[in-house]
């Protein structure tokens, strides 16, 4: 009890209250418009207490042939890649949504447990990058109308997707993941895949999925620009 109230006292020197953004309605988003044949490729920087890693070359990738991603970063993450959360959201190529402080299953804890995790990860985000989250992917993709509802209290549209890679499973080989994007993106898709260096051949196989879904006609966005 002491040290949580002690590392929650150090956290709120760090992070000072975020401005809040304005509500938005509660919605879940499964994919992006279907009226043009466009793709939204996803990765998730998750951190639980345990350390994860950061995936730099999925970035020098999508850099190198100017994809744009959306990107969902997790609290705890951006407290332990402070310059890598600055640089991503630098980074014009890419959109910033909020992926949870500290990866709870949302669903199996209080609103006052999900405020609070909402509430730090907000705050973390707007004191690296001076901007908030208007989107939120829920961990796990775990939902009900309470966690929906709570980050639109945040000013964040809950999201999840439509194709998984599975590239969280060592055995998802790079051509697995290349042939299972390939076979179910439709127009409007997001596909999931992991930055946090537990994508294991994620990096691998991006080239592949990239150069792939072009041939098929497909051209990339940032989440935000389907929806309008
Ligand atoms: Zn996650």
């Amino acid at each position: 009890m002491f040290i949580g109230l002690l590392m929650a006292s150090t956290l709120m020197t760090v992070s000072p209250p975020a401005p809040r953004l304005a509500s938005v309605s509660p919605q879940i988003i499964t994919h992006g418009a279907r009226t043009h044949k466009w793709v939204v490729l996803s990765f998730d920087a998750c951190e639980t207490r345990k350390p994860a890693g950061y995936d730099a070359k999925i970035i020098d990738i999508l850099t190198r042939t100017h994809t744009p991603a959306t990107l969902f970063l997790g609290g705890h993450w951006m407290e332990t890649h402070p310059a890598q959360a600055r640089m991503l959201a630098a980074n014009p190529l890419f959109e910033i949504g909020d992926h949870s402080y500290l990866h709870p299953h949302m669903t199996k804890i209080s609103t006052a447990q999900m405020d609070d995790d909402l509430r730090k990860t907000q705050a973390v985000h707007q004191n690296l990058t001076g901007r908030q989250a208007r989107l939120f992917r829920p961990p796990y993709g775990e939902y009900d109308a309470s966690v929906i509802q709570e980050a639109a209290r945040f000013g964040m549209k809950s999201v999840t997707w439509e194709v998984v890679t599975g590239d969280p499973d060592k055995h998802v080989t790079a051509p697995n993941i290349v042939r299972t994007v390939l076979a179910r993106t439709k127009p409007g898709s997001i596909v999931i895949m992991h930055v946090n260096g537990r994508g294991w051949h994620t990096a691998e196989a991006l080239p592949a999925v990239i150069a792939g879904l072009k041939k098929k006609g497909y051209s990339f966005a940032r989440l935000s620009e389907t929806l309008e």
